[in-house]
């Protein structure tokens, strides 16, 4: 049997098993703990892509916690201001939390960078990025996660949350894009 899926154009096999993504959440769970178990921790979901990864790390962690959902937009400023990116969402007031992004997966690093840097003008007790999956070769910008599940070839994957054009955010592991298409 073939464990090849076709989403639209594209075909992707499998990389990173379920059980695998499970063990690594759990440790991360515990890892949180650690820092986290007196502080009400409040966790930032990146929709859409870390519905999943956010879903099962929240329930990794048995401590006092809430999280919020946030959407991005990125788009280029004027040329003073760069790029701006504008959150949708947050109903929050981080003054005085400890918030904890979490993210499914940082490639140039950009639009997280605008982010990080957004929240930060909210004066959050302290700021912290949790991510599944990192590709370190297609960084553009100093980004380093404080909690990081996998690091990844610069290639484009799909599942756990992840999609290609609307397609596989359902699959339960991480599959990569095939070389023959
Ligand atoms: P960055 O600003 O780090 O370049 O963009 C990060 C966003 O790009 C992620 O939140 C995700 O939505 C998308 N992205 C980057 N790499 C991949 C990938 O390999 N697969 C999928 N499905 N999305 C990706």
């Amino acid at each position: 049997m073939s464990n090849i899926i076709q989403a639209h154009d594209l075909k992707f096999k499998p990389f990173i098993e379920a059980d695998s993504i499970a063990e690594t959440v759990k440790k991360m769970g515990h890892a949180l703990k650690t820092e986290y178990a007196d502080k009400n921790p409040l966790f930032i979901c990146v929709l859409n892509g870390a519905f999943v990864f956010a879903a099962d790390l929240l329930r990794a962690c048995d401590f006092p916690c809430e999280i919020a959902f946030v959407r991005l937009a990125s788009y280029q400023g004027s040329s003073s201001t760069g790029k701006v990116t504008t959150i949708f969402g947050l109903d929050v007031p981080l003054k005085g939390r400890h918030v904890v992004v979490v993210e499914d997966i940082v490639d140039s690093g950009l639009t997280l960078s605008h982010f990080l840097k957004e929240l930060n003008t909210l004066h959050p007790a302290s700021l912290k990025l949790a991510v599944l999956l990192i590709k370190p070769d297609a960084l553009q910008v100093d980004i380093r996660p404080d909690f990081c599940g996998f690091e990844i070839p610069n290639e484009f994957v799909v599942g756990y949350g992840l999609d290609y054009d609307g397609q596989c955010r359902n699959l339960p592991a991480i599959f990569i894009k095939t070389d023959d298409q």
